[in-house]
């Protein structure tokens, strides 16, 4: 028997929860979007939409749709396994005529569907899909009880919390799947080209061709006597952490703060989406932006795009807090231990810990991280819903509540001079358009710091330095104790009042 094409049911979350159905049909996939799915239940008719054909390169797509690309959501490989026209040798034909016999050979889905054309043409072409009854067809089988990937066992959330790939609607076919997990081989290769690089040239890195300038640039000093950080080491390391790094970008807006020689510039991206910005770099227009206000926003949803980035000298990595596609629904509220010119490092440990009661007292999962300046922050996430205003309340509360427990600590009065040298409870970047520092961003200072997540046991040890973590080490952390951050992105809680 010759191959057979193939086919694949995709569980496809986008503005609406369908499954989109598509036959291998002379090198594309012909394609219908299912509301309620495909069954195998002789007795259930389902309504169809024709959509228009996908690229084969699509055949086996998990993973997530970013914001800003057609169909944004997640998806799963619902089904997939051959398939074989009945009653034509002409797929094509049959479809275009409006009536097409179908025997799949699937995990899930077996035995012969018909799928018939009911009315409208075009966009919205109507068709009627049913599963014929023969010996595969089980009444009462329906494809919500059997959500799993056949590809990984997954479900749709669990792709959606931990995905490791990206499809770029946006981009031709053979470049629009990003992987966001190269493997360590692929990011040594990306590493040694690198090196091998004289002053400037084009780097290869995750797919992309980019230009890099300056690399022996020195753009900050070392650290006690350790050699100076040049551009070709920042980027090394923008390459090395972006596939971590990424999951707390994609799909947020970035404040990029310009480093081009080590001080700190104004940004680069204001009104418009700049000329020299590749394609696969995203961007966002804020809707509510004012006039004078930074309008368009830079949005990395592939490692490669914030390599771009650091070659551009935006070495400081600020998301917003909210999602574009919602950008006043925060999904972390933030925490920022901020200490004053005369709070000590000791001091500061103590606002820390009191949190950390509060947090086990109040049974909420909250995820520390040094600032790599002279701050902690604690995100906590949260399901989408409460406004900023919401979350600045909230986080306000707890600070004080807090605070009260060590007042000569803590400064409320920021405007008052006498008190300055005070820490301060920073519920104020709980706001739209506000940021802090992503995790893994580097800092622009000697020996170039990183915002480094750490545990809460990690309060009590005595090595602990807000700074201590660089992009010379940060990594050989990273793969002895993974991304402590990695479980905040399944969490799933909401604050809880606060008496
Ligand atoms: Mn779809």
């Amino acid at each position: 028997m010759a191959d057979l094409p193939r086919f694949v049911v995709q569980h496809h979350r986008a503005t609406g929860d369908h499954y989109d159905l598509r036959f291998e049909v002379d090198g594309a996939l012909v394609s219908w979007a299912v509301p309620k799915g495909p069954t195998l239940d002789p007795t259930r008719r389902r309504t169809a939409f024709r959509v228009g054909d996908h690229p084969l390169e699509y055949l086996l797509f998990e993973g997530v749709i970013p914001e800003g690309s057609y169909g944004a959501g997640d998806v799963v490989v619902w089904d997939t396994g051959t398939w074989r026209p009945h009653g034509t040798d002409d797929a094509r034909a049959a479809v275009e005529a409006g009536e097409l016999h179908a025997d799949v050979f699937g995990h899930k889905l077996r035995g012969r569907l018909a799928l018939v054309r009911r009315g409208g043409r075009g966009e919205r072409e109507q068709w009627l899909l049913v599963h014929k009854r023969d010996e595969h067809a089980v009444e009462g089988w329906e494809p919500g009880e059997h959500p799993r990937s056949v590809l990984t066992g997954r479900t749709s959330d669990e792709v959606l919390a931990d995905h490791d790939r990206i499809w770029r609607s946006d981009l031709p076919a053979d470049r629009a799947q990003v992987v966001l997990r190269p493997s360590p081989g692929s990011v040594e290769d990306a590493l040694s080209a690198l090196s091998e690089l004289g002053g400037q040239g084009t780097w290869e890195v995750f797919g992309r061709d980019l230009q890099v300038t300056n690399l022996d640039k020195e753009l900050f000093p070392g650290r006690d006597g350790e050699a100076p950080v040049s551009k070709r080491e920042l980027l090394g390391y923008a390459a090395a952490i972006a596939p971590t790094a990424v999951r707390y970008l994609s799909g947020r807006a970035l404040n990029m703060r310009r480093h081009p020689d080590g001080a700190h510039t104004k940004g680069f991206w204001h009104k418009e989406r700049p000329d020299f910005a590749p394609p696969w770099v995203g961007a966002w227009d804020n809707p509510d932006a004012d006039e004078g206000e930074t309008r368009t926003y830079a949005v990395i949803d592939e490692p490669a795009a914030l390599v771009w980035a650091a070659q551009l000298g935006a070495l400081e990595w600020h998301a917003w807090t909210s999602r574009t596609d919602q950008p006043h629904r925060p999904t972390y509220a933030l925490v920022d231990l901020d200490p004053g010119s005369e709070t000590s490092w000791a001091d500061l440990l103590v606002l820390a810990r009191l949190h950390r009661d509060a947090f086990e007292h109040l049974d909420l999962q909250a995820f520390p991280k040094v600032t790599g300046g002279r701050g902690i922050q604690v995100w906590v996430p949260i399901m989408r819903g409460p406004g900023f205003e919401d979350t600045r309340q909230w986080v306000e509360r707890l600070s004080r509540t807090v605070g009260a427990v060590v007042p000569d600590l803590v400064s409320w009065k920021w405007e008052v001079r006498s008190r300055r040298g005070l820490a301060r409870l920073d519920y104020t970047q709980n706001a739209v358009n506000k940021t802090l520092v992503a995790p893994y961003s580097p800092r622009a200072a000697a020996g170039a710091p990183v915002s480094a997540p750490i545990t809460w046991d990690e309060l009590d040890d005595p090595d602990l330095r807000p700074d201590g973590f660089t992009v010379r080490n940060v990594l050989e952390r990273l793969a002895q104790r993974g991304d402590l951050f990695a479980p905040m992105l399944a969490v799933e809680q909401t604050l809880p009042p606060l008496a």
